[in-house]
This record gives structure tokens, C-alpha cells and sequence, in this order.
């Protein structure tokens, strides 16, 4: 495979954009835009590169320095994909945040990144401007549907870009320059940063091959929202610094739309999720059979463990294998993946890509044999590997045990060198593929006047893969109403995100404590779902 790196250019944005076109890919389309309203656009290679470098100059005019950060906080939209690459093209790192953010979770990602710099747009403004007071390091909001500038700080994209020239050239990015920063949920405390670097893009580009097994004939579509690496990873890096193009699509999830955009724009390499494929599993056959699929050469997925019954429907409903793949934001990119060309073993994640080298270890860190059950960790040194937490470097290093990462998975390997999830070593709820802290939903549940204590859990979910169940504890004075249920709910939309609002609410008398006033979440868990609760000794009576 030929490398992406020419003269040592790590750098994402250049490589994404500028190289393609010194490939002689300028008039070639890079994105199918496609909006909610069904509105289309195309971009080629060669506006990516124009757009991506006047937002470069944009940054550099305000004053932005490499090491500063910058944040989207945009749903989809052709904007995102510029403000993405052309602040990487300054080596100013790009953070993403996910547009159903409430304030809780705006506050503590652009706090603890001390932000420099937001795009976003107008129906988004707002909720930025409830939580802009505590946010001494952020200087510039700038809003991509706005005409005007609206004050010396609020920025209108627009006028920016209109006066913005397209001459920029990036400035030779050694590998382990940041690039990219994910905030992840831990199940204690504030969400981490995780910071990636410009080396990436070698991970990315080999797995977009040897996975994805992508041509340069292909139309990639990766419906994960830039919010979250998959989205980045995979929805802007893997396939364009391929030169391959994409299909963007600002719409929500609908099955008829879905396979209308699959066959009519002629997707040939599709990666979603489980959620999204159980649902459209849910849909009679009937609705599928009437698409012509031809296009259609490879279907994956990412997110949460694929059950088996999916790949059963995909064989017998869409005349497909579906692929199923394993990684997650600290890895950067698919570091284990069913893939074309090698068998599938239903319910398992597959085999290590080239360079990733899993292990499955002890809890004292001794390697563990065939089929036994045991932390998932991965040998250090794979180039989309996270360079650190944020701010955080202790957490970071208490992720390693001497040179193994380790993942926070548990997982077993079966004697054919195929890895089979088996869950979380931690209490992180994973819901239709977003890892949710618990941490987080209890402080926003905490925040209601009417709520005493809480503890959160995730639970078996038939379509979400884990639902969100919140056990409350109602100060005295106050009764559980229909009214409360719908207030709680609604808080925690607002204050975290509209993923973690709780399926369930149960009111309890009190939450089972340690004798640290920890919450025993595990108690919770075992009780909800009628079993053994284990070792109590160390639980406050
Ligand atoms: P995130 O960092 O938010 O991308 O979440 C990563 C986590 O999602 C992993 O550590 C797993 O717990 C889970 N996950 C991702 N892909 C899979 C998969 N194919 N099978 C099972 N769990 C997965």
C-alpha cells in the first residue's frame, strides 16, 4: 500500500485535502451532501482544500497558535467538515462536540479544554451563551448561519470565510503534533479528553483498506455524527485521506430514507451501528426486498457488540455479511474487525488488524490462555493510539500496566485468534453505542430540588444494547408524580444530553452505599435484575 506520508506531512488536514488534489483528485468529489430537506451538493477535493485552508487563515487572523484548542459544536453540516481540517492545517486542535450536548456537558468539556474557540449555529448559541460566563479561555463563538458579526466575540462564519484568502500551506506536522480531541465518559468523576495526534492518519488509512477494503470507485457512507471518533475517524479521516468519496447526510435515522440513499446515490461501503441495524431489523422484510442493492458491496458496523440474529437478517434480508468491528476512542481507530475475506463467527468482533496486538490479561496482568475471560489490553505503539488525557496524565498512565493498554473491556480469545466481547469492567453504560458516565446522570438527577440521592445503572436493552435506569431517593417532603418523572427526565436531557436521559426511573427509601459513601452500583444492578449481589461486607447498613 502506498503510504499517505510524502515528506514527512503528517498533518490530517493537509493530507485530507491538499494532497488529493497534488493527486490530480481536485475535480473529483470528496462529499455527497445531502440535508434533512433532501437538499444536495457536491464538494470536490479541490473545494475541500479552498475551504479548509480559508478557515485556516480564518483561525490564523483571530490569533489562534498551534497547541490552542477549537471546538465544533454543529450537528452534520458541510461547514464541519471545513472548520475540521482547516484547523488542523494550523495544528490548532480540533475538539467535536455532539449537538444534543446539554449545559452540564458543554461546561465540562470546554472547561477542562480551556477553549479557545467554538463554531457553532444559531439554534445552538443559546445554550453556549448559558454557560459562556464560566468560560474564561474562550475568546471567539463563530456561527456559521449568521450574516453579520454580532459583537467582537460572537463571529459570523460567513463574513470570516468572505474575506478569508484560500492561500495557506501547511506547516510540516512531525507525527505526535495533537490533532484531535474526544471527551469520554469514565464511570467516576468528569468526562476525560482524549487527545490524539497527527500520526493517525497512517491507522486510519491502513484500516480504511485493509477493513473497509475501500477503492478509489467507492462511496462511503459512515452514519456516526462527527460528535464522536467514528465520526471523525472514519467519516472525515480514513476514506479522504484516500482520496474516496463520501456521502454526508444531515437527516435523522428512517429506514425508507436510509435504503432510498443506499441504492439511489449508489453506497458502496456502509459502516452504522447495532442499534441502527436491530431497528432496521424491526421493519418487515418486505421493505428491504423492493431495493436494488446492487451498489452495495460491503455493510459494518461499530459501537456495541452485533448479535448474531443481526447478521442472520443481514444474510437472509439484504443479502449481506455485515462486519462487525471493534474500537474505541482512546484506540483512535478499528483495532480488531471482521472484515471481507475472513470468515465471521457470529457474535465475535474478529481478529486483530495489522499492528494492533491485543492480549486478554489477568487482573494481576498475566496472560490468559484460549477462551478464558480477562481484560481486553492492547500492546502500546500503534500509531492512531491516544497521546494522553487531557490535563489528566495520571489517568493516563493508570491506564497502562508497563506496555499494555488496557482497554476497560472485558473479552475472551477463542483458540482461532478471534476476540468475543463479553462487557465493561467498569460501570460506563454503553447505549445504542454512546458510553454514558453514571457519574454524570446522578450529578444532573442531583440538581433537582425534588431528588435526595440517586444511583444509575445500564440494564439488558433489546434494541439500545443498555438502557439507562436511575434509581432516585426523594427528599421527605416530596411524592413521585407523573409530573416529576417528566421534570427529571427533561433536566437530565438539558443539563447532560438527550442520550442520557434515563429509560426508567425507580423511587427507592435509600441507595446502597459503601462505608466510603461510594455508590454500589453493582448492588443496584444485581438487585434490578433479580440476582446475587455478592460480597455486601464493605456496604453501609
Ligand atoms: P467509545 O470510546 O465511546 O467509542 O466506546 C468504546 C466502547 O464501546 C468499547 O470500549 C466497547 O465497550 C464498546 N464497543 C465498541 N465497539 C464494540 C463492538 N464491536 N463490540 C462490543 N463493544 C463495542
Amino acid at each position: 500500500m502506498k503510504s499517505v506520508i510524502e515528506n514527512d506531512q503528517y498533518n490530517i488536514g493537509h493530507i485530507c485535502s491538499r494532497q488529493q488534489v497534488e493527486r490530480g483528485l481536485g475535480g473529483e468529489t470528496a462529499f455527497r451532501w445531502i440535508s434533512a430537506k433532501h437538499e444536495r451538493a457536491e464538494y470536490s477535493f479541490a473545494d475541500l482544500d479552498r475551504e479548509s485552508s480559508k478557515f485556516a487563515n480564518v483561525l490564523k487572523g483571530l490569533g489562534f497558535a498551534p497547541g490552542e484548542i477549537l471546538f465544533t459544536f454543529l450537528p452534520k453540516t458541510p461547514e464541519q467538515f471545513f472548520v475540521f481540517l482547516g484547523t488542523l492545517k494550523l495544528q490548532v486542535i480540533c475538539g467535536t462536540l455532539f449537538s444534543n450536548f446539554g449545559d452540564d456537558a458543554l461546561l465540562d468539556r470546554l472547561g477542562d479544554a480551556r477553549a479557545k474557540g467554538v463554531v457553532t449555529r444559531k439554534s445552538l448559541l443559546k445554550k453556549l451563551l448559558r454557560v459562556r460566563d464560566r468560560l474564561p479561555a474562550l475568546r471567539y463563538v463563530i456561527v456559521i448561519d449568521i450574516d453579520e458579526h454580532q459583537s467582537a466575540d460572537i463571529l459570523s462564519y460567513a463574513k470570516l470565510m468572505g474575506q478569508a484568502s484560500s492561500d495557506f500551506v501547511a506547516l510540516l506536522t512531525p507525527p505526535d503534533t495533537p490533532s484531535v480531541l474526544h471527551y469520554t465518559s469514565g464511570s467516576t468523576g468528569k468526562p476525560k479528553g482524549v487527545l490524539h495526534a497527527h500520526r493517525a492518519v497512517l491507522h486510519l488509512t491502513q484500516t480504511s483498506r485493509e477493513v473497509f477494503n475501500l477503492l478509489d470507485s467507492d462511496l462511503f457512507w459512515c452514519t456516526a455524527d462527527q460528535g464522536w471518533v467514528t465520526g471523525t475517524s472514519y467519516g472525515i479521516i480514513g476514506p479522504w485521506s484516500l482520496g474516496v468519496t463520501q456521502l454526508h447526510y444531515g437527516g435523522a435515522y428512517d429506514a425508507r430514507v436510509w435504503f432510498d440513499l443506499i441504492q439511489n446515490e449508489g453506497v458502496t461501503v456502509w459502516y452504522s451501528a447495532p442499534t441502527a441495524l436491530r431497528m432496521l431489523m424491526r421493519e418487515p422484510a418486505e421493505l428491504f426486498r423492493g431495493y436494488d442493492l446492487k451498489a452495495l458491496r460491503h455493510i459494518f458496523s461499530v459501537g456495541e457488540p452485533l448479535n448474531p440474529e443481526v447478521i442472520t437478517w443481514g444474510r437472509s434480508v439484504l443479502r449481506h455479511d455485515i462486519y462487525d468491528t471493534w474500537f474505541q476512542t482512546e484506540t483512535g481507530g478499528i483495532m480488531i474487525a471482521n472484515r471481507p475475506g475472513l470468515a465471521i463467527r457470529p457474535g465475535s468482533m474478529g481478529t486483530p488488524v495489522a499492528g494492533a496486538e491485543p492480549a486478554i490479561l489477568a487482573d494481576d496482568g498475566t496472560p490468559l490462555g484460549p477462551d478464558q475471560q480477562g481484560s481486553l489490553c492492547l500492546k502500546r505503539g500503534w500509531p492512531a493510539m491516544f497521546s494522553t488525557f487531557l490535563n489528566n496524565p495520571s489517568a493516563y498512565a493508570s491506564k497502562f500496566r508497563g506496555d499494555w493498554y488496557a482497554t476497560g473491556d472485558t473479552a475472551i480469545r477463542d483458540a482461532d485468534g478471534y476476540y468475543w466481547f463479553k462487557g465493561r469492567s467498569d460501570d460506563v453504560i454503553n447505549t445504542s453505542g454512546h458510553l454514558i458516565s453514571p457519574f454524570e446522570v446522578e450529578s444532573a438527577l442531583l440538581e433537582v430540588e425534588e431528588v435526595a440521592e440517586s444511583g444509575v445503572i445500564g440494564a439488558p436493552d433489546e434494541l439500545l444494547y443498555e438502557k439507562i435506569v436511575a434509581f432516585v431517593c426523594l427528599h421527605k417532603q416530596f411524592t413521585w408524580s407523573r409530573e416529576l418523572e417528566v421534570k427529571i427526565r427533561v433536566h437530565v436531557g438539558n443539563r447532560a444530553s438527550s442520550l442520557a436521559t434515563p429509560q426508567e426511573i425507580i423511587v427507592v427509601s435509600s441507595i446502597p452505599k459503601n462505608k466510603s459513601g461510594k455508590i454500589m452500583r453493582r448492588v443496584l444492578k444485581a438487585r434490578y435484575l433479580g440476582q446475587d449481589a455478592g460480597d455486601l461486607s464493605t456496604m453501609e447498613e
